[in-house]
């Protein structure tokens, strides 16, 4: 009964909402993901009002490097190889998928050209700070911004994994145009936003009219 109970507690632990599980060659590890938002200064970049949850929970996980890139599994001693599937070049890491080549340096450059931004990243920590100080307030565009670059943590996850596992690829256009839709049909219904002057650009360049 003891041992039960203890086991309970156990479980209690590795099933509650801050937990993440992996399964890796057969056998599942786990990952404890919760952190309080105190403890972090892009905690709004994530989780913000309309955001879409299965955006929000990968991006959690990347900015908390939590995600098994090729790098991580090879310090677990889980894999030898660890070629960037994407590029073929270059370590996988987290900085390295999201921000280290051309694919989600374009990607990325694209999404921010149709706000309007010409930016071109240079690294995770870089780009990290860039978001932390540009998206605030509740314009549209930091809407359109937040929502965004959680769909591109995603989109561009996703596309490593079709490439790892399925051998096929898109476009950077291609993951630009499911960033894109995935914003319209989000804001489409929860804009609060009127058409002003000032943002009648993002309006048009969005397909939010
Ligand atoms: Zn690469």
């Amino acid at each position: 009964m003891k041992k039960l109970l203890g086991l309970r507690e156990e479980a209690r632990r590795l099933f509650s909402p801050g937990t993440i599980w992996y399964h890796i060659k057969g056998r599942w590890i786990w990952d404890d993901i919760s952190v309080s938002r105190e403890k972090v200064n892009w905690h709004r970049i994530v989780w913000f009002p309309v955001h879409i949850p299965k955006f929000s929970l990968i991006s959690w996980m990347v900015f908390l490097n939590r995600f098994p890139t090729k790098d991580r599994l090879a310090r677990f001693g889980l894999i030898t190889e660890t070629d960037c599937v994407v590029c073929g070049s270059g370590l996988e890491s987290r900085d390295h998928l999201f921000t280290g080549y051309f694919f989600a340096k374009e990607v990325w450059r694209t999404i921010l050209a149709s706000c309007g931004i010409r930016y071109d990243m240079q690294s995770w920590d870089e780009c990290l700070s860039w978001l932390v100080v540009n998206l605030k307030g509740k314009s549209l565009r930091v809407q359109i911004l937040k929502l965004a670059w959680t769909g591109f943590l995603y989109y561009i996850w996703e596309e490593r994994n079709h490439r790892c596992f399925r051998g096929h690829s898109r476009s950077a256009g291609t993951v630009v145009y499911r960033i894109k839709e995935a914003v319209k049909i989000k804001l489409y219904r929860n804009c609060i936003h009127r058409i002003d002057d000032a943002n009648r650009f993002m309006f048009t360049n969005w397909g939010l009219i």
